[in-house]
């Protein structure tokens, strides 16, 4: 375990070849963190620990944060997304060029071959493009869903109240079965359509049926059968 000193408080100790930045305060308690975007992992411990005890501590909780990183590194390909011209987005599981024309008079994004044509005037911001980008997408996912919802509603038999598409960082999505209101991260629409349909199903599903038990799991097998090879694919560890 080599140990590179920082300060007489923080330092740097690596744990199963990962930097830990452990910290010595005068405090009580132990606490673990792992900090976005890239998942730092960070431990403080009362200053009278041994780094040999917080590295114990940080190792008992290992599975645990190999968890989280997984889910810090999934969530960011499009809320920390920049938008340069000649990068690559995703757009249902495809990936197109960015392609930035400027315009006195921009029109929405659109798709030519591999390419994402974005107009945008001379003058126009870095978040400026970030949010034409991100209403593009809410705009093409919401038309699929308007259909696929209506679709699967009715051959589920179920009603949802109100579904709305939202950006999340610790969901794919969500199902209020009281309400009835059906909530879909935005991110979605970056992955295949059948993805995107498989989360649908799952959250129209807690309608039928509020846990992830074995008769939830027998309603998706009739349904969507390849749900499982599916739910593989569906990158990132994020509850849905
Ligand atoms: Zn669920």
């Amino acid at each position: 375990m080599p140990m590179h000193r920082i300060s007489t408080e923080e330092k740097i100790i690596h744990i199963q070849g990962h930097p830990v930045k452990l910290q010595k305060k005068n405090m009580k308690s132990l606490r673990l963190r792992l900090i976005p975007p890239h998942g730092e992992i960070r431990v403080s411990v009362p200053s009278w620990y041994s780094d040999k005890e917080a590295a114990q501590f940080v190792l008992s909780r290992w599975e645990w944060i190999m968890k989280q990183k997984k889910t810090i590194k999934a969530v960011h390909p499009l809320t920390q997304q920049n938008y340069n011209n000649g990068d690559t987005i995703l757009f249902l599981g495809e990936p197109y060029t960015i392609t930035i024309i400027e315009t006195s008079r921009p029109g929405p994004p659109q798709i030519k071959g591999d390419q994402i044509i974005i107009e945008e005037k001379a003058n126009s911001l870095p978040h400026q493009r970030k949010q034409k980008i991100e209403s593009w997408y809410r705009t093409k996912m919401k038309d699929m869903m308007d259909s696929l919802i209506t679709y699967w509603a009715d051959k589920m038999g179920v009603e949802p109240q109100e579904w709305k598409i939202r950006k999340m960082n610790t969901r794919w999505g969500s199902c209020n079965t009281v309400s009835r209101r059906i909530w879909l991260n935005l991110e979605l629409i970056t992955m295949k359509p059948e993805i995107l349909e498989y989360v649908l199903v799952h959250e129209l599903a807690h309608l039928l049926e509020r846990g992830h038990n074995k008769q939830f799991k027998s309603l998706m097998d009739r349904f969507l059968p390849s749900w499982r090879s599916l739910n593989i694919e569906l990158r990132g560890g994020l509850p849905l």
